[in-house]
């Protein structure tokens, strides 16, 4: 196969792909342990298909209330096999992982409670769905109290400060999963079930939430195998594997998704209503691709880590570390350098390969931001995507990848775009 030559074709230069090619043999060993993890959640996925005995007639459309659907139903119980819980709630009318964690806390707390984050700030969106920026609606408005021990400086917990902030107000504990766009660790689902046992022991019925966005199957087990009374996040993120147009899930103990159920449609209608329309297919799909297609944004991820890391730059996490999200971060230090990354990114993809990404400014950020997508489904961060506010210390998020090919061509492009404009020498290349 002429692989130099199909390269050549997508505008990728005979230095940089043999730095590809070098790179990848090198990490061999670490690919393999993502398809053996792939493998595992593979078969986790197959035997609750086949225990639920999912069938054609679940991708049947249903429309006005939804009664008896059975494809949403089934699929339900295949999430709640699937993450080892009790039930499950996975609607297109979750609209985006924001909204499936305000969904969980809004239901599930009431006036006068306490919400608790022991791992410091969380996402962004939430400051507001929280009331830590004042917000319409927000659980402040509701008399629902918050408190939030911050991270020692390892970015682990700080156990006799969270002893101290539990107290007897404190009805739920939302813990993130995934460092989100944050300096701090993303969390292993061992770090994650030390927490909720410590938690548990100081008050046994304290409700303890995961945010597990971009979490899900980066590991052979999720946060709900180690306590979790419920996990949530977003089908444009990893278990909607890149086929889901739309959704959001709650997974967890039945009392807390029955409360979930009430709150997204109506006190007494729950989970008995919600048309699925024409999705059930694609949510099904998606869930079975997911494991691999986590598996090559994670292959996407350690490969991009490693290579700037040994042209130079600042990667978190570093290229030797365990990984328990697919963002990965680097610091390129200029502005050119996180614009020609974005730009190479861009034109590495699918959809909309020919439109070149400039920085400009956005609602919430305090400088110009560039962002490159090129996604089958709008904002979906399973697939290929980078973004870089345009300000010190000029560092780049990207994840997604649906295939190893095509998030490797990302990559690789991303760095021919920093040589072509100066900013990676090539005589760089030949030390990979
Ligand atoms: C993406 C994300 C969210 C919010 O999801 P949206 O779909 O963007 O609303 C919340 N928490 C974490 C850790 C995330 O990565």
């Amino acid at each position: 196969m002429e692989f130099e030559k199909i390269y050549e074709t997508l505008g990728i230069s005979r230095e940089v792909y043999e730095a590809g090619r070098r790179m990848e043999e090198m990490l061999r060993p670490r690919f393999q342990e993502f398809d053996k993890t792939a493998e595992y959640n593979q078969l986790k996925v197959l035997h609750a298909m086949q225990k639920n005995k999912v069938s054609e007639g679940c991708f049947q459309a249903s429309s006005g209330y939804g009664y008896n659907d059975l494809g949403r139903d089934t699929l339900e119980n295949v999430y709640a096999d699937v993450f080892h819980t009790e039930s499950a709630l996975v609607r297109p009318q979750i609209t985006c992982g924001t909204h499936a964690l305000a969904l969980a806390l809004s239901a599930n707390l009431r006036p006068g409670d306490e919400l608790l984050s022991p791992v410091g700030k969380p996402y962004d969106t939430l400051e507001e769905v929280i009331g830590i920026r004042p917000s319409k609606g927000s659980l402040k408005e509701y008399g629902i109290t918050y408190r939030q021990v911050e991270l020692l400086e390892d970015g682990f917990f700080d156990y006799p400060a969270i002893e101290r902030a539990v107290g007897g107000n404190t009805k739920l504990v939302t813990i993130q999963r995934s460092k989100g766009y944050q300096t701090r660790p993303s969390y292993s689902v061992e770090k994650i079930g030390e927490l909720i046992a410590f938690v548990k022991k100081i008050k046994p019925d304290v409700i303890c939430m995961v945010d597990n966005c971009y979490g899900e199957f980066v590991e052979p087990v999720e946060p709900s195998d180690v306590g979790a009374d419920m996990v949530v996040g977003s089908l444009i993120k990893n278990p909607g594997g890149g086929l889901a147009p739309i959704g959001g899930y709650v997974a967890g103990r039945a009392d807390l998704i029955e409360n979930c159920a009430y709150r997204l449609t109506s006190p007494g209608l729950g989970k008995e209503v919600g048309a699925s329309l024409g999705v059930m297919q694609s949510f099904y799909q998606g869930f079975f691709l997911a494991p691999t297609v986590t598996a090559s944004a994670l292959k996407g991820a350690v490969f991009a880590a490693n290579l700037y890391e040994r042209l130079g730059y600042a990667v978190v996490p570093n290229g030797q570390e365990s990984r328990h999200d697919i963002i990965q971060a680097v610091t390129l230090g200029s502005a050119e350098g996180v614009i020609a990354f974005c730009k190479g990114v861009q034109a590495a993809a699918p959809i909309d390969s020919y439109v070149m990404p400039e920085p400009w400014a956005m609602p919430g950020y305090d400088s110009d931001v560039i962002m490159a997508a090129g996604a089958f489904v709008q904002g979906s961060s399973i697939e290929l995507s980078a973004d870089a506010p345009v300000k010190e210390p000029y560092a780049v998020y990207f994840q997604g990848g649906l295939t190893w090919p095509s998030a490797k061509l990302g990559i690789l492009k991303s760095l021919q775009y920093l040589v072509d404009a100066g900013v990676v020498s090539k005589g760089k290349l030949g030390k990979i």
